[in-house]
């Protein structure tokens, strides 16, 4: 097979067909490749693939066929040179640390990140030495006022969870290569096909893999993507020793999750945008946080930076945790549960459940009030969504 340039095609075509590099048997679809280990020709060859003298699978912990190719096909979707693909969303993350930092380095973090994330930066990185400090997304001054001499790393996701807030990518970046740091980017949310942080001047992207990648709620998985140089030299090295590993099983469900991404997020955005306009019009909700609103702060920004609002809606509705839970008891179908980034669409209290380990005064801080609920908004029909919140009499 003739091997193309990826980064001639759209992103649709990209997301079909990016990576993947035929056997001999000429197979159509991509094949799994279920092997820990390799064999060799020689001794010899064996000693030039361990040195990197010559390319070449060695073992599945950091050389994989399957695991490979989701690389391929999600760095040419994010305008990446490399991308390693790790065993979940926190293990990107993990490993990006681990290969990026020491002990004595700091990061500027966004204060409305998934809340694993903000424990693995405060305890167990703090653990070892690198500090953390927390911004309000928005709070361009915080984020400037927030640099030492050691802050090696910014880190931010954009759309926030669940207040949908929107970050200028294009703005932390000048800020992060102004002080000779990395901008990492949380690209979970709007995934490539609504948002490409590499364009924006971000130099990382985290995935969590387990949400719009896969797509269909079955796998859990994680990539970084960025620079050769920046990956091959810092992160790979991690991803060998320490063995955060993606399996070939779950990449190739990852693959087939990646060949319907494009025309997922559209119809995710598309319901999800009807979802809130109708929402904003119902008596028992209190204010509706989407991108795509006019009435959303950040409205023009998110306009420039994403191609449409993504399938995340939060909003609040009057009568506090009392008569939000009500509404979530209500619902017939949609699903009660924290995941997002499901065909089936899911519905969840974050002040109980996503944020339910912080205090009362962070969440207010947060603004993660009583009364708020987030809707990940699946493919169903857009009628019965509406239908099943419309049963609670609040
Ligand atoms: C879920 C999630 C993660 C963590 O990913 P896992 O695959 O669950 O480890 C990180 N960031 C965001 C924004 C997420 O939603």
């Amino acid at each position: 097979m003739e091997e193309l340039d990826w980064n001639e095609f759209h992103l649709d075509t990209q997301a079909i067909r990016a990576g993947q590099h035929r056997t001999p048997e000429g197979e159509h679809a991509e094949p799994i490749f279920p092997t820990s280990s390799y064999v060799f020709g020689s001794a010899a060859e064996a000693a030039a693939r361990f040195s990197g003298k010559i390319p070449g699978n060695i073992y599945s912990r950091f050389t994989n066929p399957t695991v490979r190719t989701f690389e391929e096909r999600l760095a040419a979707l994010e305008g990446g040179e490399r991308c390693i693909a790790v065993a979940s969303g926190m293990a990107a993350i993990a490993s990006m640390a681990f290969g990026l930092l020491k002990a004595g380095d700091h990061v500027v973090c966004s204060r409305g990140v998934f809340g694993n994330t903000v424990l693995l930066f405060q305890n167990y990185l703090g653990k070892f030495g690198v500090e953390t400090t927390f911004v309000d997304l928005t709070d361009y001054t915080a984020w400037a006022a927030a640099f030492r001499p050691s802050t090696k790393l910014m880190f931010v996701e954009t759309p926030s969870n669940p207040l949908t807030e929107i970050a200028d990518i294009r703005r932390l970046a000048d800020l992060a290569h102004q002080h000779e740091a990395l901008l990492a980017v949380d690209n979970c949310f709007c995934t490539p096909a609504l948002q490409r942080p590499l364009e924006l001047g971000a130099d990382l992207i985290i995935h969590s893999a387990t949400k719009y990648l896969d797509g269909q709620g079955r796998c859990v998985g994680g990539a970084i993507v960025g620079g050769q140089e920046l990956l091959e030299k810092q992160i790979y090295p991690f991803l060998r020793t320490g063995g955060p590993s993606m399996s070939p099983f779950n990449a190739w469900v990852f693959l087939k999750g990646l060949e319907t991404l494009g025309i997922r997020m559209r119809a995710h955005s598309e319901n999800a945008q009807l979802l809130a306009e109708w929402l904003e019009h119902q008596s028992w909700v209190d204010r509706v946080n989407y991108p795509g609103l006019k009435s959303h702060p950040q409205y023009e920004l998110a306009k420039r930076q994403q191609k449409s609002g993504g399938g995340i809606v939060s909003f609040e509705v009057k009568g506090g945790r009392e008569a939000a839970w009500k509404l979530i008891d209500s619902t017939r179908m949609l699903s009660i549960t924290a995941n997002l980034g499901d065909v089936k669409t899911t519905i969840t209290h974050p002040a109980t459940t996503t944020h339910g380990r912080l205090t009362e005064a962070e969440r207010e801080a947060a603004g993660i009030r009583e009364g708020l609920i987030r809707i990940a908004v699946g493919l169903e029909s857009i009628d019965d969504i509406k239908r099943d919140l419309s049963s609670a009499t609040l």
